[in-house]
């Protein structure tokens, strides 16, 4: 397996290159299959709207506990859904390496946090990613930070799923990726709905993913898991 000491790393010293991901990564058409690029959040409108919530709901803004809360709403949402405003090129900045290295890397149990869309409540849990690189490999540290990027949204975990893979595929173009998420899903726990089981796996194969059953088991009995359930 992969390991940051691995001495075939090289530094991807092509200027070139570098140049031509970053126009990639800043493209029109990236930005929007991604959906980057989002204008910045309204702080007033939050504070405003959080405090019509506050009287909706038969509370009294004015109060002392809540005079500052939807100051801090604001300020919260400025943070959660920050993934719609990364820019993608600085998080790949310089941490491409061509390698000579085809065998699996794979970076288990990747915490999140994400905001499931239809409810506006969080889901969390891990993210475990796997590739087979084609002769470029991406700094370990960077996968938690593109889980990050997905995560910071208002989401559901499928679409999550699907572009973490997707970008990791865009980026490095490896011979295949997969991805699979397990999330604990608020709304579901916290409304007492007994037909919404809030733990929830789903998962997005890629390439040699999908199209080998021994690669997608290889990566399932890393992750420990009994492979077939998992829709793929
Ligand atoms: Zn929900």
């Amino acid at each position: 397996m992969y390991t940051k000491n691995s001495t075939d790393l090289h530094f991807h010293n092509e200027a070139d290159a570098q140049t031509e991901m970053d126009m990639k990564l800043q493209s029109a058409d990236f930005m929007k299959i991604f959906e980057l690029g989002l204008p910045p959040v309204d702080h007033e409108a939050i504070e405003h709207a959080t405090t019509e919530i506050l009287t909706a709901v038969g509370e009294d803004p004015q109060r002392d506990g809540l005079l500052n809360t939807p100051h801090r709403v604001a300020k919260m949402y400025e943070e959660l859904p920050s993934g719609y405003r990364t820019d993608p090129a600085k998080l790949i900045n310089n941490a491409l390496f061509d390698v000579e290295y085809d065998d699996m890397v794979i970076v288990r149990d990747i915490e999140f946090s994400s905001l499931c869309e239809h409810h506006m409540l969080p889901f969390l849990g891990h993210a475990h990613v796997d590739y087979i690189p084609r002769g470029k490999v991406i700094g370990l540290s960077k996968i938690p930070r593109i889980v990050d990027m997905f995560a910071k949204r208002l989401q559901v975990q499928e679409r999550m799923t699907r572009q973490i893979a997707n970008f990791i595929n865009e980026v490095l173009d490896p011979r295949g990726v997969a991805v699979v998420v397990d999330g604990k899903h608020m709304c579901g726990m916290m409304r007492g709905v007994e037909k919404h089981d809030p733990s929830m796996t789903t998962s997005a194969m890629i390439g040699a993913f999908r199209e080998n059953t021994s690669t997608r088991h290889e990566f399932m009995s890393h992750l420990g898991r009994v492979p077939g359930n998992f829709g793929v």
